[in-house]
């Protein structure tokens, strides 16, 4: 039997991940389960699958937890370090499912205990990269990438050498949006960006996918999951979501990882590691799918991309300002306080400033998120 934790354990990629272990119950024993205020629901899930710690990040949610969990014998904990000590018992694997820069503390505490962590906040990487790809090193720990593209890139360099790699290309839907003008995309409201065409995901990555800042944040996770050289990484849009990502060698052979857009499909990947195991997800029908098709990104009407890869080219402190500059926005725009069109510009905007030196720890990190943050609200400000 093998010990889990999932931290964001009532998300879409938490939910993902217990339907798994939900269908394979006698093979793992649930260590800790994290949300930030979904106490209940996160409560219901530590009962379901006899956890041994449920902690709610919003503090203030606590009490519901406990009341939750009355007699149950699961321990309760909120609060921001909570969640850091809960990322910091040992466990088989640790699965990093919280959305956004929130997730960094906790995913840094699991790295910290030199364990595997299948990671799918890919903010915490963007903001983080080379103090966590350091922490990573130093302790020992494994990092098994989550995220669908990642995780295809992951599998189509086993057993080759990176030096024979001659380039690595993201796959990208496109989004909901994706054959939108640019006056249609000004208009575009938050319930049109989340309705994503094939995956089924939260509200932030949804908007993310839409505005094609997914695949820029993906481009940098990508540069420090596997250190080809930026130059190597190109993003190519393809609709049907079918093809994850590729990689090309050196003799022009071109490997690529194919699948259902169900990311059972990835997690079980990292849930098995270095084997393999069942999933639910119906075989891919490639004569029902019947075409695929590849187009390259189009960056005037969705420039998040280019912002992404001139931040990951800048290095030092851009990637963390993007990231933060972009989470706000985004929240805005779900708020219904600005339009659609408008994240990327302020994103923009906010590179566009004076940035704070490159981090060296990670709580240089959260002082550069914290003040790009700042900034980005003050923007959006009414004059
Ligand atoms: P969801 O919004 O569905 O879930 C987020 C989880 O994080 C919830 O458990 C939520 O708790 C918790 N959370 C939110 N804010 C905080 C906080 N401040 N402190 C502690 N916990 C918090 O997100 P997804 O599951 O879609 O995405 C999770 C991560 O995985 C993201 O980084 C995303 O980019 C990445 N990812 C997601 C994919 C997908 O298909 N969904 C695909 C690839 C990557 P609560 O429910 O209480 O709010």
């Amino acid at each position: 039997m093998r010990s889990i934790s999932i931290l964001g354990a009532t998300g879409s990629i938490g939910a993902s991940t217990l339907d798994l272990i939900r269908r394979n119950r006698g093979e793992w024993r649930v260590v800790a389960l994290t949300a930030n205020c979904q106490a209940r629901e996160l409560a219901r899930l530590a009962r379901e699958f006899d956890a041994e710690l449920a902690v709610v990040g919003d503090e203030s949610c606590l009490g519901e937890l406990r009341e939750a969990l009355a007699g149950s014998g699961i321990e309760a904990a909120g609060g921001r370090e909570a969640l850091c000590e809960a990322a910091g018992r040992p466990a088989d694997l640790t699965v990093a499912a919280i959305v956004g820069c929130a997730g960094l503390g906790p995913t840094m505490r699991a790295i910290e205990q030199g364990g595997t962590i299948a990671l799918a906040n890919k903010e915490a990487l963007v903001s983080a990269g080379d103090v966590m790809t350091a922490a990573v090193a130093h302790h020992g720990a494994t990092l098994l990438p989550v995220d669908s593209e990642h995780n295809a890139i992951f599998q189509c360099l086993q057993g080759n050498k990176r030096s024979d790699v001659s380039r690595i290309t993201l796959t990208a839907s496109g989004g909901p949006l994706r054959l939108w003008s640019l006056d249609e995309l000004a208009r575009a409201t938050p319930a049109q960006a989340v309705a994503h065409p094939n995956w089924d995901m939260g509200a932030k990555i949804s908007v993310d996918s839409a505005t094609m800042m997914n695949k820029g944040l993906e481009l940098i996770e990508a540069h420090h999951l596997f250190p080809v050289g930026l130059d190597r990484l190109r993003i190519l849009v393809h609709p049907q979501s079918v093809v994850h990502s590729m990689v090309e060698y050196r003799d022009g052979s071109t490997l690529a990882q194919l699948g259902p857009s169900d990311m059972r499909v990835p997690i079980a990947s990292c849930l098995a590691w270095p084997e393999r195991m069942d999933t639910p997800c119906l075989p891919l029908d490639l004569a029902g799918i019947g075409e695929l098709t590849f187009f390259a990104p189009d960056e005037v009407r969705f420039p998040a991309t280019r912002l992404a890869r001139e931040a990951a080219e800048e290095g030092g402190s851009a990637p963390a300002v993007l990231n933060a500059a972009n989470e706000v926005a985004v929240a805005a725009f779900l708020a219904g306080q600005i339009a659609f069109t408008q994240i990327s510009a302020i994103v923009a905007q906010t590179l566009n400033r004076d940035r704070p030196p490159a981090p060296a720890c990670l709580e240089d990190v959260m002082s550069v998120d914290a003040e790009a943050r700042a900034l980005t609200a003050e923007m959006l400000e009414p004059a």
